[in-house]
């Protein structure tokens, strides 16, 4: 099959569903109760929010504020996200919402959500089945999906790619079909200690099937994975290192294209878990050399319940179907079954459809910006909000390798993570408490529980200001 182009496959999803001018939420997109939307989204301007001028309080050593207006040109702006995405127009008890809990999901440009509700009202159907046209525009649209995920990762086709749920469907995915008939009794998975839980589990519960060990990688006390730890647990009985690009709760990104090849060295085969990554920086799989690549759209400004594995083709095309039923089969016989070729001997049932046209849309609004820009402003937001933060007496930020992506997790004195979250959120501030599903990572700080601000591309210095003047505040009133 050809794969259509991208924007001439969304262009049935859109027809019919022109986006009117200055309209920042699409027509049926209900809001809570009690919510206001002050300025439009979709205003030049930003919807009431201009570009945010040097903090005040920031000392002459603060790293520069990094939307100021002396930014290089050809720089990126937040503002120009900001301006695409409705929800961050809305005001949370009684404040503009200030998103920090970009690491647990992120928010929707209007492209997605127009992309979603126009498949919908005018291009739903079922895929590869049926000679109808609906049925042919939706699987072109859902291959054209698949090839731009392709290129997003720098596949080397869409046949590498399998949709799923998202990176825990695929991490169970690679256990259950590639695991089971891969590992065995005395064998190795090497997974670092600030995995998230979805990349440790669904290892222990193969390993438990098989017989293999997980055997956790040390961190170093900076966050950092122990690199000689790590190059000494290595042995011809790893079968696989399991490893995160990016982690949730200290950023650390670990140097996984050196462990890639040293793994490679004992004939060991490498999954990266790209879920807090993808939003962050470009990334190459064919560069990394990883064997297995998996990350969620809703991470990554798509919906929830769609993401996708990357696998290289010759291990792909050797994984046994791990679920069974329509699509995924050639033939079908009480005596005898065949199977379709990867990637649908993998992708059993009717996929989320609307869910890789929402994926396709913000594959496109993400890749509209200059993404070198983008991480490059992510890290000077980084940098200042570490230097902001660290004025507030008290507070211990978690985690300090020298490669992280913009994840600020953090304890305060005398005060719970939980009730720090809760006195954010009356300032419109919300941030995340708990263990972010990785007990290690915390464990190794001696914590069970810290609170987490994640910043995206569309968050500004004004923002972080805000949430250090709250955690003042609650200093100062306790
Ligand atoms: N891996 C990492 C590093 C994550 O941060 C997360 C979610 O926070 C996951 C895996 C699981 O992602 P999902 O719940 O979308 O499957």
């Amino acid at each position: 099959m050809t794969i259509p182009d991208v924007d001439r496959a969304l262009r049935p999803v859109t027809a019919g569903y022109p986006s009117p001018a200055g309209t920042a939420v699409p027509n049926g997109t209900a809001l809570p109760a009690g919510t206001a939307l002050p300025g439009s989204a979709a205003d030049p301007a930003g919807g009431g929010t201009t570009a945010p001028p040097h903090p005040q309080s920031a000392p002459q050593s603060a790293p520069q504020s990094p939307s100021d207006p002396a930014a290089p040109p050809g720089g990126f702006s937040p503002e120009l996200a900001r301006r695409d995405v409705p929800i961050l127009h809305r005001t949370v008890n009684g404040h503009p919402l200030v998103w920090l809990d970009n690491g647990a999901t992120t928010q929707k440009p209007r492209q997605v959500i127009e992309a979603l509700s126009g498949f919908y009202g005018a291009a739903n159907s079922n895929i590869h089945r049926g000679a109808h046209t609906m049925a042919r525009e939706a699987t072109e649209m859902y291959e054209a999906g698949r090839a731009a995920v392709a290129r997003f990762l720098g596949a080397a086709s869409p046949d590498d790619i399998v949709f799923v749920r998202g990176t825990t469907e695929a991490i169970n995915l690679v256990a259950q079909s590639w695991g089971r008939s891969h590992l065995g009794p005395g064998d190795d998975i090497l997974v670092p200690v600030l995995e998230h839980h979805s990349n440790i589990v669904p290892w222990q519960l193969l390993a438990k099937e098989t017989r293999a060990r997980v055997v956790p990688v040390p961190l170093g006390p900076d966050g950092g994975i122990d690199l000689d730890a790590y190059a000494d647990l290595l042995s011809v009985r790893t079968r696989l290192v399991a490893v995160s690009q990016a982690s949730n709760v200290l950023g650390t990104v670990p140097p996984v294209r050196e462990m890639t090849a040293l793994a490679h060295r004992y004939g060991a085969k490498v999954l990266v878990d790209g879920a807090q990554a993808v939003a962050h920086f470009p990334v190459d799989v064919q560069a990394l050399d990883a064997d297995f690549y998996v990350f969620s759209g809703h991470k990554l400004f798509a919906p929830t319940g769609i993401g996708a594995l990357y696998a290289k083709p010759e291990i792909l095309g050797d994984m046994a179907p791990w679920q069974g039923g329509g699509n995924m089969i050639e033939s079908v016989d009480f005596s005898h079954t065949t199977y379709a070729p990867v990637p649908h001997r993998l992708e059993a049932g009717t996929g989320h459809i609307a869910g890789v046209v929402g994926l396709l849309a913000a594959l496109n609004w993400l890749t509209s910006f200059d993404r070198q820009a983008v991480a490059a402003y992510e890290t000077s937001l980084m940098a200042y909000a570490q230097h902001t933060l660290a004025a507030v007496p008290g507070l211990e930020l978690l985690g300090s390798a020298p490669d992280r992506i913009a994840v600020l997790t953090f304890t305060l004195a005398g005060h719970d993570p939980a009730a720090i979250a809760e006195w954010l959120d009356r300032d419109g501030i919300a941030v995340r408490a708990g263990h972010h599903c990785a007990q290690p990572a915390l464990a190794h700080y001696g914590l069970t529980s810290a609170a987490r601000a994640s910043l995206a591309l569309y968050n500004t210095p004004e923002e972080v200001d805000q949430l250090a003047a709250s955690l003042l505040r609650l200093q100062q009133d306790t």
